[in-house]
């Protein structure tokens, strides 16, 4: 017995209703995925969910980005994420009869003269995704001094549309159970497991921030930080763009814009602060020459790490609890990626890339089981 865990040999499947080849639990971007590849691959899935409404992938902008940081650096993996992220999502939109992504530019108002030299040196290397933009293009809507550069191409992802479509999908197929789900009522056998009525051959857990305090991983290196956003209208700003300057402007739904963010590792409560919506006031108040209006405003928490690279894979004690969590900033490229390669082990013994694999922290694993 794990802490708030039965881990019993002796299950007997005969007390369940339904024996599901996987019970996933969480419907944010990696449960969505690993949902969806599973059930693509012939196997049977039930995915509970307690449809929270400010999950981080309720509240996330769907931007990929694919130069980051200060230095304007390309992200990891980028050159196979982003192309992978296209495909899926355009694929997955048409099964469910919506657009999920459309390919945009993130305009760069460098913020300091330094950010301006430090992107014009970068554009000498990095042709593929840096370019010039047209500053006098931009004056009329913009108030900025040091110029403007253009990273091209990124991805805008409609979280929302993805997880409602999604969620209705898997509610047609009788596979959503809308609950919060508990490790006390679970029982983990050699074979099978128990979760009330169900004997699931596999959990797997896509339960984001909330895995902090699941009994069998909490002790994986999690380093969860806040991020806010504002939602404005913004009835005369263009949608097809991203626009930054320290904050980032994000078309979002129902023409309204997603103002953000921030990254706070010692906050004591998720919900949003004064201090940023007076923030972002200001920030708009200087940066648009054209008028906007505060509809919103939303917080979550990303269920980021140390590593700053996914936890993807079986638990190498317990051969039949798995994990796709840890995406931190950027679950809308890692989510699809990661969710296919662990539904391709499960379904196919495929490996699950090394760095993102759960078992390098075998160790870290098995001394919590003891
Ligand atoms: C402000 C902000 C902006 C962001 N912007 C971007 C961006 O532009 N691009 C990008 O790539 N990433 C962005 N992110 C990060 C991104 O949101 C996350 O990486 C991603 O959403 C994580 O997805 P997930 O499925 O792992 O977790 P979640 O979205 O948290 O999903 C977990 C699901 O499990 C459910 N759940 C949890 N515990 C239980 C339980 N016990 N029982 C039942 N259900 C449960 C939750 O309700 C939720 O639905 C942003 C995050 C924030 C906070």
């Amino acid at each position: 017995m794990s802490e708030g865990l039965n881990i019993n040999p002796s299950i007997s499947p005969s007390l369940a209703e339904a024996e599901p080849d996987f019970l996933i639990i969480g419907q944010g971007i990696c449960g969505t995925f690993l949902s969806h590849y599973l059930i693509k691959a012939g196997k049977s899935v039930v995915v509970i969910d307690d449809n929270k409404p400010f999950s981080a992938s309720k509240v996330a902008s769907g931007v990929i980005n694919p130069v980051t940081g200060r230095r304007i650096v390309r992200t990891w993996m980028i050159e196979d994420l982003l192309p992978f992220a296209l495909q899926e999502y355009t694929a997955l939109g048409k099964q469910l009869g919506v657009s999920l992504v459309k390919e945009c530019s993130v305009l760069d108002f460098h913020p300091s003269l330094q950010m301006k030299d430090a992107f014009e040196k970068r554009l000498e290397e990095e042709k593929e995704y840096l370019h010039k933009a047209n500053e006098l293009h931009w004056q009329q809507t913009f108030n900025f001094h040091f110029g403007v550069g253009e990273i091209n191409r990124c991805l805008l992802i409609d979280i929302d549309a993805l997880l409602t479509k999604w969620r209705e999908q898997l509610q047609f197929q009788n596979a959503l159970i809308e609950e919060t789900f508990s490790s006390e009522e679970l029982s983990i056998g050699d074979g099978r497991i128990l979760y009330k009525k169900l004997s699931p051959g596999k959990i797997i857990f896509c339960d984001g921030v909330s895995g902090i305090d699941n009994p069998l991983f909490k002790n994986l290196p999690y380093s969860p930080n806040k991020g806010e956003a504002i939602i404005a209208r913004i009835p005369d700003l263009p949608t097809q763009y991203i626009y930054k300057q320290g904050l980032t402007i994000v078309p979002w739904r129902n023409d309204l814009f997603w103002i953000g963010s921030t990254y706070d590792w010692n906050f004591t409560d998720t919900l949003p602060t004064g201090a940023f919506r007076d923030k972002v006031k200001n920030f708009l108040t200087y940066f648009l020459k054209i008028s906007f209006e505060i509809v919103d405003h939303i917080a979550s928490v990303r269920p980021a790490n140390m590593e700053r690279r996914p936890f993807v894979g079986l638990h190498p004690q317990q051969r039949n609890v798995g994990i796709l969590n840890g995406m931190g900033t950027k679950g809308c490229s890692l989510a699809p990626f990661f969710a296919k390669q662990f539904a391709d082990f499960l379904t196919s013994k495929k490996p699950i890339a090394p760095d993102a694999d759960v078992k390098r922290f075998e160790k870290i694993l098995a001394r919590k089981m003891n």
